[in-house]
């Protein structure tokens, strides 16, 4: 089975601050890390390979220093890493991201199962996982928790808002995962450590994927960022404390009274 997974890097939330004056994240220092979900989704590859067998290679569109990210993937477990890197990609948005992931993916060929984080935790959009599955034409399964798969057939548990759906999806299919208990990242080992600071990552550039130049980067990017601002403070909530549950009731009916509510 071939296997491939959408890694990005991104900047650790947990380190970011915000300039007061600004308004803006201060990046600056800001370790950058595997986001979170993409290493759930990595953990689902690598079982699946643990027992059916599977090659799983990693991809990710970004910088050079987003190599960092594919060698702590190589040192959990998988086979192979792609970084996708070109200045032809700078710009890009959801759309132009996940285009230039599918033209990677068909540029490695017979790819059973894409795997992709639910989410990326800065852009937070989710829209790369299903938009790349629309691209290159297969089905999709988003937010699963927990996949089976018999002969070409995979059933998986969908995580929704009340509980949660069995579905059964035919191969080539591509899957987002959620942060599962299922999908608890396994730690790298010493032996994966040392292959993975030996192993040659592939750089692919635009060229290389034959992917469409007006459908990457800039060009191919018909999102426009009109305002990015910080959203005002909440003024504090009133806290209505009677000696009795009655005088609560009055007090709490006639502010909303006062406030046209009721
Ligand atoms: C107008 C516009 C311009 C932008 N310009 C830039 C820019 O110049 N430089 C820049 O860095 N960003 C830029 N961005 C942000 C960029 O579009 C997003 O970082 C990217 O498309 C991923 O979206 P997301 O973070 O919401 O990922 P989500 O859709 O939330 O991610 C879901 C999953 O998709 C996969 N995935 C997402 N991104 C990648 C990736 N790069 N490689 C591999 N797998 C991935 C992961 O598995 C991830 O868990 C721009 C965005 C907009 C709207």
């Amino acid at each position: 089975m071939e296997i491939v997974v959408c890694i990005k890097q991104v900047p650790d939330t947990t380190e970011v601050k915000i300039d007061p004056v600004t308004n803006t994240l201060i990046r600056q220092g800001v370790p950058s890390i595997v986001n979170p979900f993409d290493k759930n989704a990595l953990e689902a590859a690598l079982q699946l390979k643990d027992k059916y067998g599977a090659n799983v290679t990693v991809i990710s569109m970004g910088p050079p220093q987003a190599k960092t990210a594919l060698k702590e993937c190589l040192s959990m477990g998988a086979d192979k890493a792609v970084l996708i890197s070109d200045r032809a990609f700078g710009g890009a948005d959801t759309l132009a991201t996940s285009n230039a992931l599918a033209a990677s993916i068909r540029k490695i060929g017979n790819v059973d199962m894409v795997f992709c984080g639910k989410q990326a935790i800065d852009g937070d959009t989710a829209q790369v996982g299903p938009e790349t599955a629309e691209h290159l034409g297969i089905a999709q399964a988003t937010y699963v928790s927990r996949i089976d798969i018999k002969g070409d057939t995979a059933t998986v548990d969908r995580e929704c808002e009340d509980g949660y759906e069995v579905i059964e999806v035919k191969l080539p299919v591509l899957i987002s995962v959620i942060k599962a208990a299922a999908f608890e990242p396994r730690f790298p080992t010493v032996k994966g450590k040392m292959k993975a600071n030996r192993a040659e990552i592939a750089v692919w550039s635009a060229a290389d994927v034959k992917a469409d130049e007006k459908k990457i980067g800039l060009a191919g990017s018909p999102t426009r960022v009109s305002k990015i601002f910080s959203p005002p403070r909440r003024v504090q909530g009133i806290i209505i404390n009677e000696p009795t549950a009655k005088e609560n009731v009055t007090v709490l009916l006639d502010k909303l009274a006062e406030a046209k509510i009721v």
